[in-house]
């Protein structure tokens, strides 16, 4: 799971425009700063004027707070919020939002985001405001370095990741393409497919960096909610559209995005055109690109799966293996890898089809890749 932090903007503020983060500079905001950085993979802030923003946003002070803001207006800024949220963090299953600060940001905007899927925490109780500061300085989080947004890359995916020596994730990851290799290799969803567990996806010209002529892992994925929902799943990458596959989008943009790097369909900016933004109908001119992703599922790509019944356990794997995958210094995308046109960074920099548990995630630890392995012969072992 990816973790978002949420933090609502203040009233005291700088009095020079300047990057969001720094813009607000009450003490209750700077301890809530310095919890999400810790906490969370990623933040952004509540803003009453500006809705939600990226901490590194530079704006200028304003006044506008949402005390004394009618009802009504409050809750259009909600809606204007939720849309940004589905906008940006398009998988609701993947996606934990952390929330901190006052309460009139979070009223009307919490039921539009639970009723999406996403799981929303609170962990501050409900305390004035005085005791909540208290509870900040009690909860401070070490002096634990996050990346820095502006070089996020596989490069400091591996530092960050360094928790596990790097000769130890490369290992590990060599493990995880090794077992998987006993597994039978699908081209497209038939009975054999279990009913719930990871697929994982291979395409045609990425190999792993451990023995040079072995496939490499290019995506994991995973049916968080349904149960049984594992071949279903599969069939929306196949034969679904882009706004119901995460994974087509990526592939159609990344298409569009080869062919022309300033595609109409593209436009006004990468992940924000009609063909990259999540519900937005394809035009007439992209709408062959449905076409164009299923022929290239069926002809680059294979998958294999592993069977994981238990949805924790599932979940845990999933964000566990692509921090594996994604830490890895030796598995690196071929020069023409088609992801280096997708326009998600997480993708690009990570060489996987993947946005989420790309960073900041725990990869497996020795004791979850022996449970691997058992998995894995579990999945091999004949039915009965
Ligand atoms: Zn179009
Ligand atoms: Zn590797």
């Amino acid at each position: 799971m990816r973790r978002i932090g949420l933090v609502s903007c203040v009233k005291k503020k700088a009095s020079a425009p300047c990057q969001a983060r720094d813009l607000y500079i009450s003490p209750y905001f700077r301890k809530m700063r310095r919890f999400v950085e810790a906490s969370c993979d990623d933040w952004r802030i509540l803003s009453a004027l500006h809705h939600m923003i990226r901490p590194t946003q530079v704006i200028p002070p304003y006044e506008k707070t949402m005390k004394g803001m009618p009802r009504s207006e409050r809750r259009s800024w909600a809606r204007t919020v939720y849309g940004q949220i589905r906008d940006e963090f398009q998988e609701p299953d993947a996606i934990i939002l952390e929330i901190h600060g006052g309460r009139e940001y979070i009223r009307d905007l919490v039921p539009f985001l639970t009723s999406a899927g996403y799981r929303v925490e609170s962990p501050v109780p409900p305390l004035p405001i005085g005791k909540r500061m208290q509870w900040y300085d009690r909860n401070a989080p070490g002096e634990r370095q996050r990346p820095p947004r502006s070089s996020r890359s596989k490069e400091t995916a591996r530092s960050f990741n360094s928790v596990t020596n790097l000769a130890e994730s490369g290992s590990r990851c060599a493990k995880v393409h090794e077992l998987l290799e006993t597994l039978p290799e699908f081209d497209s969803v038939d009975a054999r497919v279990p009913s719930d567990g990871l697929y994982f996806f291979y395409e045609k010209g990425e190999l792993n960096g451990h023995d040079g002529s072995s496939p490499r892992i290019v995506r994991v994925g995973n049916h968080p909610r349904r149960l049984g929902g594992l071949p279903n799943r599969l069939r929306t990458h196949y034969s679904g559209s882009k706004n119901s596959s995460v994974f087509r989008k990526f592939l159609g943009g990344a298409l569009l995005r080869r062919s022309d790097p300033n595609h109409p369909c593209l436009e006004p900016s990468p992940g924000q055109g009609h063909w990259e933004k999540q519900d937005e109908r394809p035009c007439q001119r992209c709408k062959p690109t449905e076409q164009s992703v299923s022929e290239l599922l069926r002809e680059t790509f294979r998958f294999r799966c592993v069977e994981i019944a238990d949805r924790e356990e599932r979940n845990r794997f999933e964000e566990g293996l692509v921090a594996t995958l994604a830490a890895c210094q030796k598995c690196m995308p071929s020069p023409k890898w088609l992801g280096k046109n997708a326009y998600n960074e997480h993708v690009r920099d990570s060489g996987l089809w993947n946005a989420n548990y790309v960073l900041g995630s725990t990869p497996l630890n020795p004791r979850e890749l022996s449970r691997l392995e058992e998995l894995v012969s579990t999945t091999n072992a004949p039915r009965s």
